[in-house]
């Protein structure tokens, strides 16, 4: 009797933690995700604009779920930050896009650049430099084929930011400032940080040229970038007016659904060869 009522009990418990929210705000889910093969990621290409070709792929992960199809990364990457287990879920896309990458350059593919997103509680987990070094050495990736894309979030504890950067630097991996331009906004650390590029924020880029303030900011972006001597790259570009004015005002890269949408690996590699230029 005892024993049953026991059961009863871990049977209701079992209930009441899964009963009221979604599957997708329980960090069992996510660690379950993750050991399961859950994740999948999808990349998107970026290109130069000086001679259209191109130069990388974003890795931006999805959570391809049994029941709920495929989640965005806004769905379960705040969720993730939060409760730590984004470490994991980095690491394991780190991991994934290397090889993907490294893969790419064993079917004999022209070299191009995999860019993986980092969110600030990543950046500063302990032992961050040596999870990228580890990973390079697995996958046989020349490091200056990696670039981490890193919020200027990552700018609060400057110091230890600094500390970080140059360690990944010593690595040898390119670093780009995500979302640059709606973020912690302190111009001092640019020219003291060890960062390779821009990349604009999409929503300066939406209503570019059209808007004359966005395109202002943007003109303003880019010849900054260039006097410190980065490169910057704009993202979300969707049509062609905006693709003429940021190739008439120099700037370097560019991505977005005007070119392509992310792709699954399988369907990248595919068309690798008609993605090569725009
Ligand atoms: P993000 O790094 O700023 O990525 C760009 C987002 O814009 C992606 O959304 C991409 O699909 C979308 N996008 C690309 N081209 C266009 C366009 O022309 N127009 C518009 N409107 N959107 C475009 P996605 O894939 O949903 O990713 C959202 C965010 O999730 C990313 O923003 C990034 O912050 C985060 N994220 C994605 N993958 C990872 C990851 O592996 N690790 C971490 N820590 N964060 C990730
Ligand atoms: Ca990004
Ligand atoms: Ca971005
Ligand atoms: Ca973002």
């Amino acid at each position: 009797v005892k024993k049953e009522g026991r059961n009863n009990v871990r049977v209701f418990d079992e209930r009441k933690e899964t009963g009221d929210r979604p599957p997708i705000e329980r960090e069992d889910d996510l660690r379950h995700a993750l050991a399961t093969g859950q994740f999948v990621l999808h990349y998107q290409p970026q290109y130069d604009l000086r001679n259209q070709q191109l130069t990388g792929a974003e890795a931006l992960i999805r959570w391809h779920h049994p029941d709920l199809g495929l989640i965005p990364p806004s769905s379960f990457i705040p969720l993730a930050e939060e409760n730590g287990t984004i470490n994991d879920i980095g690491t394991w896309a780190l991991r994934e896009a290397c090889q993907q990458n490294k893969a790419w350059q064993n079917a004999g593919l022209a070299p191009i650049t995999v860019a993986v997103n980092l969110s600030a509680r990543q950046f500063y987990q302990p032992g961050l430099v040596q999870v990228v070094s580890r990973i390079l050495e697995e996958t046989e990736l020349e490091p200056r084929y990696l670039e981490l894309e890193l919020t200027e979030s990552i700018m609060i504890e400057a110091e230890q930011a600094l500390i970080v950067l140059r360690a990944l630097k010593a690595l040898g991996v390119r670093i780009s400032l995500d979302d640059f331009g709606v973020g912690f906004s302190s111009l001092s650390y640019l020219r003291k940080f060890p960062i390779d590029k821009l990349k604009i924020d999409k929503s300066f880029i939406q209503e570019c040229p059209v808007d004359v303030n966005d395109a202002t900011i943007v003109k303003m972006i880019i010849n900054m970038a260039h006097n410190l001597k980065l490169s910057v790259m704009a993202e979300g570009v969707e049509d062609k007016d905006q693709l003429t004015f940021l190739t008439q005002h120099v700037c370097d890269g560019a991505q977005g659904f005007l070119f392509q949408k992310p792709l699954p690996g399988r369907a990248f590699t595919e068309k690798f060869h008609e993605l090569q230029s725009f």
